[in-house]
């Protein structure tokens, strides 16, 4: 049930950070605020596989 994830940019679209979950505990699609370096301040990053 777990599965890898990448945690992309909602700004521009960077895949910042890979991360793990657990299916069954989160089948919602994640979204949480991450540092992106390219829009150099905090942004709203969502889950993508
Ligand atoms: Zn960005």
């Amino acid at each position: 049930m777990r599965v890898t994830i990448h945690l992309e940019c909602s700004q521009c679209r960077e895949r910042n950070y890979s991360s793990r979950k657990n299916k069954r505990n989160n089948p919602e699609r994640l979204e949480m605020m991450k540092f992106c370096p390219r829009c150099r301040r905090h942004t709203e990053h969502k889950e993508t596989k």
